[in-house]
């Protein structure tokens, strides 16, 4: 099956079937492999530019904010406030027809933000997310335990595996219907052998099954796919050696899809073939090609909703620099987001600072869970910790976070269950279907919504 994007973005022509491509049925967009050094990369992202920023005045958006021939040197920044105000159709940049999805990313105020995908798209949606340092085969059951409503992470995932010829399990998140207890079983019973989750995600796995009574681990697993949330490095090496397999950490959002994965030397990679990344420091308001600043991306092959220098307001470091992997895509550290953290006696502490301590104790202790709380002159943490070990761990996290972070620290063990409630891990089936017609002893209280 060739695929094209028909709109005229390339050339007036379609793409595909061509040498180097990634695989019958692909998008056709370039794959790795397909440049050779970082200059034949730039020449592939000029090529795109132009024929982008015209595109992306058939969006009512940009028809409003672009001159005819404009370049994207002179193309202010796209805010994420623009999405929203843009709501619901604003961004669309092709015949409403063309869409095969829609969807939105979780905001907590006012109009939510809007995306929107053609089929040809998903296509290349596919291809970007199945570029992983652990690739997915026909061999392979991929359990994806992302949230599906309204959000592109678990679909993609599920369509990406199901072109690899992979089979899905769809566990979704959040859920009624597939509790901790039941997501034990599936990884267990079907030998699941690589997952799609957030990295918190993955520990509460190993709880629910210690709870079930396994020893938490789960043997078919080669690897867990995983993004949501940024984790440090420590975590990261304690999931690694608690699952024994590789976490495969990928970064991306909701309105244009995969834009980072790991690559075998377990360095992330900027997909910079398929999206222009640009660094904006918001103190000069300067925008470079590399860098450590707010991330600024054009995708270079958007059709249903361009965008142009969209500010994803995450800070990162990305540099073009070689790796030996020879990827030849810039690599790219997630550093959080601009303002994110507490000021802590005169220091500012960000989540993964804490965090990198936490699971730097020894493995001994069995610490999955912590929280802390940043009060004016202290840190106050709390860990779970199953055995007898709860003062040594205090000890021990304490005096790392005190000598390391400069911030004074109170550590306190609790016990098992009371950060991640065993209720919760234990809890089964709770999902009922409507229903009308009780028996004389049934509980009819919740008949057609549960409350
Ligand atoms: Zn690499």
């Amino acid at each position: 099956m060739t695929v094209s994007l028909n709109t005229g973005l390339v050339g007036g022509g379609t793409v595909g079937g061509g040498p180097g491509t990634s695989g019958p049925g692909s998008s056709g967009l370039p794959a790795i492999g397909d440049w050779t050094s970082f200059e034949t990369l730039r020449a592939l992202q000029e090529e795109r530019i132009a024929p982008m920023v015209r595109h992306a005045r058939n969006s009512p958006f940009y028809e409003k904010r672009l001159e005819p021939g404009q370049s994207l040197a002179t193309v202010g920044l796209t805010q994420k406030r623009d999405l929203r105000d843009s709501y619901p159709f604003g961004m669309l940049g092709v015949p409403r027809e063309r869409l095969a999805t829609y969807h939105e990313s979780s905001g907590s105020t006012g109009n939510p933000t809007p995306a929107y995908f053609t089929e040809a798209e998903w296509t290349d949606l596919a291809d970007r997310f199945i570029r992983k340092s652990v690739p997915i085969g026909p061999e392979d059951t991929l359990l994806v335990r992302i949230p599906y409503g309204l959000v592109l992470a678990g679909h993609m995932a599920h369509w990406a595996a199901m072109r690899s010829g992979a089979t899905v399990v769809p566990g979704d998140c959040r859920s009624l219907a597939v509790p901790y207890s039941r997501v034990v079983r599936l990884l267990r019973d079907l030998d699941v052998t690589l997952t799609w989750s957030t990295p918190s995600e993955s520990l509460i796995w190993v709880a629910a099954a210690r709870a079930a009574g396994y020893d938490g681990s789960f043997p078919a697993l080669r690897a867990l796919y995983v993004a949501g949330e940024p984790t440090s490095s420590a975590r990261r090496r304690r999931i690694e050696e608690i699952l024994s397999a590789p976490v495969i950490e990928e970064y991306g959002c909701t309105e244009v899809g995969p834009l980072a994965s790991d690559c075998p030397q377990g360095r992330m990679h900027f997909w910079a073939d398929r999206v222009l990344p640009e660094i904006y420091n918001p103190a000069t308001g300067d925008i470079a090609a590399e860098g450590t600043g707010q991330l600024v991306i054009t995708p270079l092959y958007r059709e249903a909703m361009p965008l142009l220098r969209y500010n994803l307001e995450d800070v990162v470091d990305l540099q073009y620099e070689d790796c030996p992997c020879g990827w030849k895509l810039p690599t790219v550290q997630v550093l959080g987001r601009l303002g994110q953290g507490y000021t802590v006696g005169g220091r500012r502490l960000g989540q993964i600072q804490v965090e990198e301590h936490v699971y730097r104790l020894p493995a001994d202790h069995g610490v999955l869970f912590w929280r802390a709380r940043a009060e004016q002159d202290r840190l106050v943490v709390q860990i779970e910790v199953p055995g007898e070990t709860g003062g040594e761990a205090s000890a021990s996290l304490a005096a790392s976070i005190e000598a390391e972070l400069g911030v004074r620290c109170a550590v306190s063990a609790v016990p098992e269950g009371t950060l991640v409630p065993s209720r919760l891990l234990a809890q089964r089936l709770d999902a009922m279907k409507p229903r009308k017609l009780f028996g004389p002893d049934e509980d009819w209280e919740h008949a057609i919504l549960r409350g």
